[in-house]
């Protein structure tokens, strides 16, 4: 395990006196890998550097937010300009209008945007606005999927619900604090078995607002859609009446420019993004058809709101990063580092002949210590953790820092050039070797 300076050790005591375990969001404790987070001070490119001046190939990437690498010219250039005119207005801007209008240009389900602060708002409002518009109480959630920590979505829920949250029994909720009436109007089903939605459609249909899903599920490590899956979601809300929510925070210009959607090929009717379109800043967002993003108040009468949404400063940020994504070969260039660190990594793992399996879509790439890639939760969490803490340490040791827990990501950007993704496989190759020890 990395040994700490004196340093870092009293940052991280003074860190747990001030803050809640030391930190903003649970996931970023090393609760799940054992260990002292490293406390950054800067980012550059594909790199972060710590307090004690070691340098880390990042492939944390703020969780998926800052897919350009860090401080990337033209962002942090949006940035001080919008910062020098003004940090918040609370009155209508141009750039606003202009992000929206790029998404919608972008994201085939979305005519209209509103923007939030964050990907659990995105959601929370997402699901209010099908609510409104069905006139149904329930929603389907997908066991291991993740759509932040409002009420609603606080059962069976993935990243780190599903390691710092309460014991989740089938229907409890991740967390004490959740409204019972709130968790009660979740419906559960597991990922890719569209037989329990059906289920869930033969008992409830008529009290079903929406089915909400990751379309590409990654927070419980990277579970892909298997083939008919989402099409199925498609068929079977359209047949009921119910609305299919896609929450795209994380495949959102990550998979491809038009999102997991336009890369799979099927249309929610409403979508739900964060992550890269705020350039590391806080942001959400949620998209739909004119027709039902028309039901949003003042068009309509469901009521969301937000001091600080569609911040300018966020949004010249998400701009200067829609504008860099938007250059001819940008995702062939996105998938092809991808693919290399996937083809790379199970190469390693080969040779190391360790069980590991890889899957890899655009800058999402997910790892599991498993003989066969996980497919729901229950396999997604029956991989072997204290394999991946032993991995995760001596990736660190060797200068990359992954996730801090199993059920998450590896987030490739474009900042991570082939000679990056090289050095991380040759760490990997070591690290491989040593965790299987
Ligand atoms: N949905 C998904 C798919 C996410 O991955 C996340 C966060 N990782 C959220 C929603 C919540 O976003 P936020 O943390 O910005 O509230």
């Amino acid at each position: 395990m990395t040994r700490h300076s004196e340093a870092t050790q009293q940052w991280w005591e003074r860190a747990r006196h001030a803050i809640p375990g030391g930190v903003n969001s649970p996931v970023r404790a090393f609760g799940a890998v054992g260990g002292t987070p490293v406390f950054i001070v800067r980012g550059q490119g594909p790199y972060v550097y710590d307090l004690e001046g070691r340098r880390y190939i990042d492939l944390v990437q703020s969780w998926g937010a800052v897919i350009l690498g860090h401080a990337h010219p033209a962002v942090t250039e949006a940035v001080k300009r919008a910062a020098a005119d003004g940090t918040s207005f609370g009155m209508p801007t141009t750039a606003e209008v202009e992000l929206a209008e790029t998404i919608a240009g972008a994201i085939p389900s979305v005519e209209m945007v509103r923007l939030v602060n964050s990907g659990t708002e995105a959601v929370m409002s997402a699901v209010r606005l099908a609510r409104a518009v069905t006139g149904r109480p329930y929603v389907v959630k997908f066991e291991g999927c993740y759509h932040g920590h409002s009420d609603g979505m606080l059962v069976r829920a993935g990243s780190g619900a599903a390691v710092y949250g309460a014991p989740q029994g089938t229907s409890s909720p991740a967390s004490p604090g959740v409204s019972p009436g709130a968790a009660g109007e979740t419906l559960l089903a597991r990922y890719n078995h569209l037989s329990d939605v059906e289920a869930l459609f033969d008992r409830w249909g008529d009290r079903i607002a929406a089915v909400v899903v990751e379309p590409v599920a990654a927070n419980m490590g990277v579970v892909l859609p298997e083939p008919g899956f989402l099409e199925g979601l498609r068929e079977l809300t359209r047949r009921h009446g119910s609305l299919l929510i896609f929450d795209e925070v994380i495949t959102g210009f990550r998979v491809g420019w038009s999102g997991a959607q336009g890369r799979l090929g099927v249309t929610p009717d409403l979508t739900c993004l964060g992550k890269v379109i705020g350039g590391g800043l806080p942001v959400g967002a949620y998209g739909g058809p004119r027709a039902l993003m028309e039901q949003v108040a003042p068009a309509g009468p469901v009521y969301q709101a937000g001091t600080l949404s569609g911040n300018p400063i966020t949004v010249a940020a998400g701009l200067a990063v829609l504008r860099e994504l938007a250059r001819p070969g940008v995702y062939e260039r996105l998938e092809a580092l991808g693919q290399r660190l996937a083809e790379g990594l199970r190469q390693s793992a080969r040779e190391a002949g360790v069980a590991l399996s890889v899957v890899q879509m655009g800058g999402l790439v997910g790892i599991a210590f498993a003989e066969a890639a996980p497919t729901d939760f229950d396999s997604a969490r029956a991989a072997d953790a204290g394999r991946y803490a032993r991995f995760f340490h001596a990736m660190l040791e060797r200068g990359v820092h992954l996730a801090p827990a199993m059920l998450e990501a590896v987030f490739v950007g474009l900042a991570h050039d082939e000679a990056v993704v090289d050095a991380v496989v040759e760490a990997a190759q070591a690290a491989l070797i040593e965790s299987a020890r």
